[in-house]
C-alpha cells in the first residue's frame, strides 16, 4: 500500500463550514458529478507517538478507503465516495480541539497490558492506536476510523466470505487462507483472521449511513457535533493519485454559491 505525502500543497483546502454537527468526517457533496468526499485530519499525540507512525497510520487509511473505488447511497442515489486525509502531529499538545468533524484526535500508545487493542470511538472522533497492532500494515488503522465513520463489526463467522471486510474483528473465523496461519482448524490457535488480509470492499462503504447527514448546501457531518474550518495541509493520498481526488488539492473546494450562503448565515446570527 505505496502512498506519497504532498507536503508542497499543504494549506489548500481550508474548509469553511458554520457550525451544525460532529462527528469523524465532512462530506462534500458534487451533484453534478455524484460524488461525495469524505475530509478528515488526524492530529496525531501520545508517548509512542512517531512522525513515521503518523505517517504510516495516515497512509494505511488513505490507501485501504479510497481503494474499492466504490459508491455510497444518499437520499435513494448512488454517488462515488472519495476520501482526503490530512494530518499533523502535535507531541506538546498544543492544538486545541477545533470541534470540526474534520478533525480527529489519535493517540499513539504502546500497550499498557498484554492483549490491549486499537479503538475509536463509534461515530466519533477520538481513538487510540496501539503500536502493538501493526500499525500501517494490519489494516487496524482503517478499521478504527470505521468504527469512527459509524460503523460495526460484521458477525464473526465469516467461513463463507471472501476478501474479508474492514470491519472484520480480530478473532473472526474466514477462509484458511486469510488466517494466522491457514493450516490452522477455524477457531483453533492461528484459526482466526490475521487482520492484514481485510480490505474495505464497495459494499462497506454501502453500509455507512450518509442518510444520517444534515447537509448544508453541499456540505455537512457524518456523525454529532460542530461542522467548522478545518486546515487540510499536509495531505496523504494513496499513490497513484486518482485524478479526481486530486483535482480537490489544486483548488478550493468551495463553490461561489457555498460562500454566500455561509455569508448569509453568518449575518443572520
Ligand atoms: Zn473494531
Amino acid at each position: 500500500m505505496k502512498s506519497i505525502s504532498l507536503n508542497h500543497a499543504s494549506a489548500l483546502l481550508v474548509l469553511l463550514i458554520p457550525a451544525l454537527s460532529e462527528g469523524s468526517a465532512l462530506l462534500m457533496k458534487d451533484e453534478k458529478k455524484r460524488e461525495i468526499t469524505f475530509f478528515t485530519r488526524f492530529i496525531y499525540r501520545g508517548k509512542a507517538m512517531t512522525p513515521k507512525l503518523a505517517l504510516d497510520s495516515t497512509r494505511e487509511i488513505a490507501s485501504l478507503w479510497n481503494e474499492s473505488k466504490g459508491s455510497v447511497m444518499y437520499r435513494g442515489r448512488e454517488y462515488r465516495a472519495k476520501f482526503v486525509f490530512s494530518y499533523a502531529t502535535d507531541a506538546g499538545n498544543r492544538m486545541p480541539d477545533s470541534g470540526s468533524c474534520a478533525e480527529n484526535h489519535v493517540m499513539i500508545e504502546a500497550p499498557a497490558a498484554r492483549g490491549d487493542r486499537s479503538f475509536y470511538s463509534m461515530s466519533g472522533r477520538f481513538g487510540t492506536f496501539y503500536t502493538s497492532d501493526d500499525l500501517g500494515r494490519s489494516t487496524t488503522t482503517a478499521h478504527e476510523y470505521g468504527h469512527g465513520l459509524g460503523l460495526d463489526h460484521d458477525p464473526y463467522e465469516q467461513l463463507n466470505a471472501g476478501v474479508p471486510g474492514i470491519m472484520f474483528a480480530r478473532g473472526t473465523l474466514v477462509k484458511s487462507r486469510y488466517q494466522w496461519n491457514p493450516s490452522a482448524a477455524p477457531g483453533a490457535a492461528g484459526g482466526s483472521i490475521k487482520p492484514h488480509h481485510r480490505r474495505v470492499r464497495a459494499e462497506d462503504l454501502r453500509k455507512l449511513n450518509v442518510d444520517s447527514v444534515g447537509f448544508v448546501g453541499s456540505v455537512g457531518c457524518l456523525g454529532d457535533g460542530v461542522l467548522r474550518m478545518v486546515s487540510m495541509s499536509n495531505p496523504v493520498l494513496p499513490e497513484p493519485v486518482p485524478a479526481s481526488v486530486q483535482h480537490l488539492l489544486e483548488s478550493s473546494p468551495f463553490s461561489p454559491d457555498l460562500s454566500e450562503e455561509m455569508d448569509s448565515e453568518a449575518h443572520d446570527h
